[in-house]
């Protein structure tokens, strides 16, 4: 846990996030409008998401049902029944002048997110709820120099906000949560996760207490857009709290904003309270009402998470907690890994796709989509290992040369001659030729030093390119130094 010294001894810092997560629908949460990312402005604008007066909203069940797979993947309660509130507030780029959101009652109740935390251990971090709700536009003030402009595009897409129990004590353990949330999330379809484009968007509440103390007066930091910037945000803040209440003075509850070039927060308003929203059910749309039945189905089709992956290829695969943390963290490498680890040594497909794949991966500032070397193909470089064709030494140079031209692997062992010799004559020659020419080392070995058969070893690899297979060159050198 990260505690913070201060004068008047240690501080805990208590972190709850809202998460804003636009979810994967073609259609906006009560109009037909498109919703892709990157669209001319206010071109994907219905009447409904303009506000023109007597339009009215028809809810999509495509997002319904995107909430409710997410709910059941964050082991919440499903709530049968919810409604949809008006949330009053002005702003240029909300038209009809409020959100319709949920309030009192959301359509997903409490459930849990699993951190794994270093070292193997995990703790539940508490979600609160889920609620379904429109985002508004957007307002561009970077286009002409006097004017700001509007932009309806985000009017009214989808969005869950997933609000978590003030349960996170560290940057370290908000990080983490933010992956697991992400990756859940990218599992079940529900939301891209794309923290650039703004489809995962984090207001974070930070507090400070005494250990053991009731919790402090919270912050909330609005709209942070990375979690390297949420994490410097909190621990920015924490410190700004600290410093003011060993002064004696009190936390003033307020929204802050980030300033990513500061790295500094900033007060930007009162906290405003519910009630400031004259939040009410809005009379356009009738109660939500689920069928159990259809929750049933969601629920059946829900794709396997990482928790259980994980757990599952640790069991199934021999995989370290950690191994198998990584491979899981999203889908696609989980997918890669099984199929590259199907019909073969897991543990050794775990080690080829963990370092040299991740590796050149890194390197490169490559997605695993647009690797060169696919499932197959590095299954088929393991393959030629595993039966002795390949030394484990020139694997790696073939996997780079698979790299840079695309090519499979036994045509490039075929091609440059790197077929390891096996052939227990052939080594048995190269041996003898080394051992006469090489009197002074075999008397140090026959003395009792056996160091030197390592020096043997790299003899008979000179000699062969690193082609021979290093199991025969050690069985024949001891045949042959023995004497
Ligand atoms: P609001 O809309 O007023 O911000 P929400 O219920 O949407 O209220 O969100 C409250 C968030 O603040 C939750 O994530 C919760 O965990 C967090 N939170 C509540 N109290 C504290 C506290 N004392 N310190 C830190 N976070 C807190
Ligand atoms: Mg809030």
């Amino acid at each position: 846990m990260a505690m913070i010294e201060g004068r008047t001894g240690s501080w805990e810092m208590v972190i709850g996030l809202e998460v804003h997560a636009q979810v994967v629908s073609e259609a906006k949460l009560f109009s037909g409008a498109a919703t892709a990312f990157g669209a001319e402005p206010n071109t994907q604008v219905s009447l409904v998401d303009a506000a023109l007066p007597g339009m009215l909203p028809v809810l999509n069940r495509a997002c319904v049902e995107q909430a409710v797979k997410t709910g059941l993947g964050l082991k919440a309660r499903i709530n049968l029944h919810s409604v949809f509130e008006r949330k009053n507030y002005f702003y240029a780029d909300l038209p009809a002048g409020y959100q319709i959101s949920q309030y009192l009652e959301p359509i997903v109740g409490a459930g849990s997110v699993t951190l794994d935390l270093e070292g193997g251990s995990s703790r539940e971090i508490g979600i609160e709820r889920l609620h379904l709700e429109q985002d508004a536009g957007k307002s561009l003030h970077d286009q002409h120099p006097t004017k700001s402009y509007i932009d309806l595009n985000r009017s009214g897409v989808a969005l869950m906000e997933i609000v978590s129990k003030p349960d996170l004590r560290s940057p370290e353990e908000v990080g983490a949560y933010l992956h697991k949330l992400r990756s859940i999330l990218r599992y079940l379809g529900t939301c891209d996760g794309n923290m650039e484009e703004g489809s995962l968007r984090c207001d974070v509440n930070v507090s400070v207490r005494k250990p053991g103390d009731p919790l402090g007066t919270r912050c909330e930091i609005k709209n942070v857009n990375s979690i390297r910037f949420v994490q410097q945000a909190i621990a920015f803040e924490a410190k700004r709290q600290v410093g003011l209440l060993e002064e004696g003075e009190a936390i003033v509850q307020e929204t802050r904003l980030f300033d990513s070039n500061t790295g500094r927060t900033r007060s930007m308003r009162g906290k405003e309270e519910a009630h400031d929203y004259r939040y009410f059910p809005d009379p356009d749309l009738l109660p939500l009402e689920l069928d159990p039945a259809w929750v049933a189905e969601i629920e059946a089709g829900l794709p396997e998470l990482p928790d259980d992956k994980k757990l599952r290829f640790i069991a199934d695969f021999g995989l370290s907690p950690y191994d198998a943390g990584v491979l899981v963290a999203d889908r696609e490498t989980a997918a890669y890994f099984e199929a590259v680890a199907e019909g073969r040594d897991p543990k050794i497909a775990a080690n080829w796709v963990t370092s040299e794949l991740f590796g050149a991966l890194n390197r490169n500032d490559l997605e695993l989509a647009q690797s060169p070397v696919d499932a197959a193909e590095l299954g088929g470089l393991i393959d030629l290992v595993a039966d002795g064709t390949l030394s484990g030494r020139l694997a790696k140079e073939v996997f780079d040369e698979m790299w840079r031209t695309g090519r499979q692997a036994a045509e490039i062992v075929e091609e440059k001659g790197l077929k390891q010799i096996s052939d227990a004559g052939e080594i048995e020659a190269i041996v003898a030729k080394i051992v006469a020419e090489n009197a002074g080392q075999v008397a140090q070995f026959r003395s009792g030093n056996e160091k030197v058969i390592g020096w043997f070893v790299g003899q008979v690899m000179k000699a062969t390119q690193g082609k021979a297979n290093p199991k025969l060159v050690n069985e024949v050198l001891r045949k042959a130094l023995a004497g």
